[in-house]
């Protein structure tokens, strides 16, 4: 039974694409989509978009019809996954860890190990960047049980890209009776009819509802092709700011770069797990002020006692979904975290509930 989604629901952004395509991969439901990224000021497929499409046609065996650069509907239908080697290159500087998040999910419940070569942006604003990837959100799926390892082999920034990264899926062993979520599908006398079974990942639900203790707070201010004082003021004001001591500041001159480029990453390490704030150098953008929103992303969390931070939200939700289990304590829920719930939610048959009697933020449970 064919899947409607409207890609203008929510925020009406890539991610409503994005998660089609990953849940169609592990329930092999075929999915429409129209009105794709109808809510951003360029609609339709860029070119990350279409490489997340091609990457998960690959990955799935799949027939996707209106994959095109700019287009705006898209039919996917998606054969086996094969766990294998794959190359993926966006061909600008678009965001690669999102071409990661579509296929990975797929990739956790295949029969085998994977490995990715993936190209195009690796710090990217408005996308999970590298380190946020290999500190905050890995280990926290690794924990769940798969080995999912990624290592940088050059940054990319935008505008130039050429950015490379390799990532390592071993997926949890021989997962023999403990399946994923059932499709709810169309059902004949309360049995659903899936097109082939929904992929068994073996992933064990995690809780994150404290973060524990705080173990350490460390900056690091990376430049590529652009002055290291740049990164010696970010520094200067996260310490100032956050109390930070000199050995927890690091600067980081970036050679292997295409182009220039500059991020300062803040990386809150805790008891239950490692949050990562970002701030995006930008032309005409002093560095002070990049520095300025990390730290402020940082402070927000540290001053509030929650566990996951609001983008690291919307990342777990497709993972405890599949393992059908879990919760975390986060500050609220963004309209992106809800519009992927949603997506989710058509693809498989759990249940998202959001307790907002747990001050100061929500307690987010998935069952099934
Ligand atoms: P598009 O702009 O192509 O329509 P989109 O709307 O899905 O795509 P965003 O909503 O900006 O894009 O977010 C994409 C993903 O990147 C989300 O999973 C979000 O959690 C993640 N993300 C964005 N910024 C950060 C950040 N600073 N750190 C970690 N993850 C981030």
């Amino acid at each position: 039974m064919m899947i409607t989604i409207d890609g203008s629901q929510g925020e009406g952004g890539g991610q409503v694409l994005r998660s089609s395509l990953a849940l169609s991969l592990v329930t092999g439901r075929p999915f429409t989509i129209a009105n794709i990224r109808a809510g951003r000021k360029k609609p339709g497929l860029m070119r990350q978009h279409l490489t997340a499409v091609n990457a998960a046609t690959e990955v799935g065996r799949a027939k996707a019809t209106g994959a095109s650069l700019h287009s705006t509907e898209l039919t996917f239908e998606p054969g086996e996954v094969h766990p294998g080697e794959y190359h993926f290159a966006v061909g600008t500087a678009g965001s690669a860890t999102l071409v990661l998040q579509t296929v990975l999910p797929a990739l956790l419940c295949a029969p085998g190990p994977s490995t990715l070569r993936l190209e195009g942006g690796t710090h990217n604003p408005w996308a999970p960047p590298f380190d946020f990837l290999v500190k905050t959100f890995l280990p926290l799926v690794n924990r769940m049980g798969p080995t999912v390892e990624a290592t940088l082999v050059r940054p990319g920034f935008y505008p130039a890209g050429g950015g490379e990264f390799r990532v390592t899926v071993t997926p949890v062993g021989n997962p023999v009776g403990h399946g994923g979520p059932t499709p709810p599908g169309k059902t004949t006398g309360g049995t659903p009819v899936p097109q082939r079974p929904t992929l068994r990942c073996g992933l064990e639900p995690i809780e994150l509802l404290e973060r524990g203790k705080l173990r350490r707070t460390r900056a690091k201010a990376m430049v590529a092709h652009l002055p290291l004082s740049i990164a010696h003021r970010e520094l200067r004001l996260i310490g100032r700011k956050l109390s930070l001591k000199d050995r927890d500041l690091k600067s980081v001159e970036l050679m292997n770069s295409r182009g220039p480029g500059n991020i300062v990453t803040i990386e809150v390490e805790c008891e239950n797990l490692t949050e990562v704030f970002t701030g995006f150098g930008q032309r005409q953008v002093p560095a002070e002020t990049v520095a300025e929103k990390a730290v402020q992303q940082a402070r927000r969390y540290l001053s509030k006692d929650v566990a996951v931070g609001e983008y690291l939200a919307d990342q777990l939700l497709i993972p405890l979904a599949l393992a059908g289990g879990g919760a975390f304590h986060t500050l609220g829920l963004s309209r992106h975290a809800q519009t992927n719930i949603e997506v989710i939610e058509r693809f498989l048959d759990v249940r998202f509930e959001i307790d907002k009697e747990s001050p100061p933020g929500c307690v987010v449970r998935v069952s099934r």
